[in-house]
């Protein structure tokens, strides 16, 4: 595959917003996310202080932006990056066993509304993974436990039970779970869970009950960018920027809620097109080092 300018990853209103400017400026991008954006924008609830539109639902705005990337021609490419890797004059963008360039990176990945397990993030590659399609395979015919934090998750645990030999779903949401018979659902809540460890196997450690498994699947909407990109500055869940949205890795920068409050739309948007133009920048320089 041929090295894009930019790679995005996050299909909310920063990614979104962070794509169109890209593409305005006539860069190459790859846009990484949802098929159906981000589940924040899609919802019942009214968004009364974005401009130009007013009083829109969020279903609505999420129209407004998948119409606007199609006559922008910018398709979604439907993954979760797993790992990003700084490789000096590029980055390299892995989602499972498919591979991804770009010479620069802008993360628009949003926040997550829960916190990392205990145990949790060092275990990654090691019996924890946050991703289904991609490590799937690699437990064909074991024992699984998926811990969902959202209901999209549901799909991926529907997956992994045509894979696995057993299926154990947590789900960390209220609405009801529809999930086939054989997946065993164990309505844990998220207070509940203590800590995620290796012990032979890879337990889950509750108030009351200890889970064993193959692997554990922790699927959330987002990773934790530090997890995401090694080396990456952060301050707890958030990504440490300049106010032109640079990180402190060449290259690499951030926009909307990833990089802290307020959590608002306009401002993930506002912050998608200052990162967009620091990239384009950025890239100017790479090709034009004298003027
Ligand atoms: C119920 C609700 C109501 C709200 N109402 C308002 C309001 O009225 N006004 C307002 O201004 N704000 C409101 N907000 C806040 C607003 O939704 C957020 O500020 C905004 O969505 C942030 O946009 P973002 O692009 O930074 O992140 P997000 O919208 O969270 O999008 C991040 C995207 O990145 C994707 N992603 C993450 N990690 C990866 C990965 N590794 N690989 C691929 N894709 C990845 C996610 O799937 C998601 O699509 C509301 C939020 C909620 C939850």
């Amino acid at each position: 595959m041929d090295r894009v300018d930019i790679a995005i990853v996050g299909t909310g209103a920063a990614g979104i917003s962070a794509a169109l400017t890209a593409k305005n400026r006539n860069k190459s991008l790859m846009l990484f996310g949802s098929g159906s954006l981000s589940t924040k924008i899609g919802g019942e609830h009214r968004i009364r202080n974005y401009p130009g539109i007013s009083n829109v639902t969020g279903i609505e705005l999420q129209q407004a932006f998948r119409k606007q990337l199609e006559e922008m021609d910018i398709p979604v490419t439907d993954v979760k990056i797993t790992s990003i890797y700084s490789m000096g004059d590029y980055f390299a963008l892995q989602s499972g066993p498919d591979l991804y360039e770009a010479r620069c990176l802008i993360l628009a990945t949003g926040v997550s509304a829960g916190k990392t397990i205990p145990g949790e993030e060092e275990n990654v590659g090691r019996g924890v993974s946050y991703c289904a399609t991609c490590d799937a395979s690699l437990y064909r015919g074991r024992p699984v436990l998926v811990i969902g934090y959202s209901k999209k998750e549901e799909e991926e645990a529907r997956f992994l039970s045509e894979v696995c030999s057993s299926v154990t779903y947590l789900p960390q949401y209220s609405t009801p779970v529809h999930l086939p018979q054989s997946v065993t659902v164990l309505p844990l809540r998220p207070e509940k869970i203590e800590r995620l460890a290796q012990e032979k196997k890879m337990l889950l450690q509750a108030a009351d009950q200890t889970l064993y498994a193959d692997c554990i699947f922790v699927l959330r909407d987002s990773i934790s960018p530090g997890q995401l990109v090694p080396g990456l500055a952060t301050e707890g869940a958030h990504i440490v920027t300049d106010r032109s949205m640079s990180t402190n890795i060449p290259g690499c920068f951030a926009a909307g809620d990833c990089t802290g409050k307020p959590y608002q739309y306009v401002k993930a948007a506002g912050e998608g097109n200052v990162a967009a133009l620091s990239a384009v920048s950025y890239l100017d320089r790479l090709d034009h080092p004298q003027t």
